[in-house]
């Protein structure tokens, strides 16, 4: 059966599917605002572990949370050469490989769905636009041709990454790299920078989150290289937003609310590396199964729940898969720790 004819046959009525969508955008928050926390939450007891070391406590006041590695993606990306060059994985900051990893697969699977339904820059920049819609009524759009451009910087900033790091890097300096007490600490400078933010840091972020103001997603749309990788990898998934033209009424709500910009109402089928998942098209449409993120494989009319949950299970599932393989926790000690903290300012690689 053609997914698109399928639409005459559903039997949900408006009100219900109006409802489904209400709940669908509800759940959508309630998975982003929830990641949110437990990131802080994981911010907050590495700052504690941290400080316990700095204090000169015998033992640490909470254990080191293993999560804090999802901040580590370049290390992740050096990490991974390693374990395609030996086969293993290196035991330093092992959750840095597998957050990696588990984020790739959930692209080939299920879209960017990270950058919507995950990741913290994501949700944090989505809050920023909905509040610049409030303040000036309206979000703003670049002149369609430098939004091309600029989308590029990201592809070129992520093909840097790939050639500095996964072809140029040779065996023995991944190794090296690895080995050193630069990677071993490299988590502690990372909270150092939020921390301990510099003059610099401080500007750029700022100017970042008055575009992000201005300008649907700004940091994800033209900077964020991870994004561009997640874009790459998610044009193999197999599900796409795909749009019945028949019931369509051209009303464009689709285009509008898209915080990627796609143009959404034109299309029969979004293969385009920028579409996040997000499914704002789909709740914003108010036509009848006109919409939906179905697996180009399945021609029947997928429930609207599917793609969520396939999202959400990937994640935990790859996250389970680490911890389960004994690939989470760091070989490092509090002892390494209270070794190596004293000596962070003065470690540049
Ligand atoms: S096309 Fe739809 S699912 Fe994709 S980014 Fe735009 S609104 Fe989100
Ligand atoms: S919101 Fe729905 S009806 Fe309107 S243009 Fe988009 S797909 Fe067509």
């Amino acid at each position: 059966m053609n997914p698109h004819t399928s639409r005459t046959v559903g039997s949900v009525n408006p009100v219900t599917e109006t409802k489904r969508k209400t709940a669908l955008r509800t759940i959508r928050i309630f998975v982003q605002y929830s990641f949110l926390l437990w990131v802080v939450g994981i911010g907050i007891r590495f700052g504690l572990f941290i400080n316990s070391v700095d204090s000169g406590a015998a033992a640490p006041l909470v254990s080191r949370p293993p999560g804090v590695e999802g901040f580590l993606p370049i290390g992740a990306l050096t990490s991974l050469k390693y374990w395609l060059i030996t086969g293993k994985i290196h035991p330093v900051h092992p959750a840095a490989l597998v957050i990696f990893l588990t984020i790739v697969i959930m692209s080939l699977v299920a879209k960017k769905s990270f950058c919507s339904w995950h990741c913290p820059v994501g949700t944090l920049s989505e809050a920023a636009h909905k509040l610049g819609q409030r303040l000036f009524g309206r979000n703003f759009l670049i002149w369609p041709p430098l939004d091309l451009l600029l989308r590029g910087i990201k592809y070129l900033l992520l093909a840097l990454f790939v050639v500095f790091i996964l072809l140029s890097m040779s065996a023995e300096t991944v190794v090296k790299f690895l080995n050193a007490p630069y990677w071993a600490v490299s988590d502690v400078k990372m909270l150092h920078f939020f921390t301990h933010m510099s003059k610099t840091t401080l500007v750029i972020l700022t100017i970042l989150t008055v575009l992000s103001l201005f300008y649907k997603m700004f940091w994800c749309r033209y900077l964020c290289p991870y994004g561009a990788l997640l874009g790459l990898a998610s044009i193999a998934s197999p599900f796409k937003i795909r749009r019945d033209a028949s019931g369509c009424t051209g009303c464009r709500r689709c285009t509008t609310a898209c915080p990627s910009g796609l143009e959404v109402h034109s299309c029969t089928a979004i293969s385009s590396p920028e579409c996040t998942g997000c499914l704002t098209c789909v709740t914003h449409c108010q036509e009848r199964n006109v919409l939906a993120m179905q697996p180009v494989f399945w021609k029947q009319r997928l429930s609207i729940w599917v793609f969520p949950a396939v999202v959400v299970l990937v994640f935990a599932a790859g996250i389970t898969a680490g911890m389960v393989s004994g690939n989470w926790n760091s070989s490092l000690s509090y002892a390494d720790y209270q070794r190596l903290i004293p000596l962070v300012k003065n470690l540049t690689h």
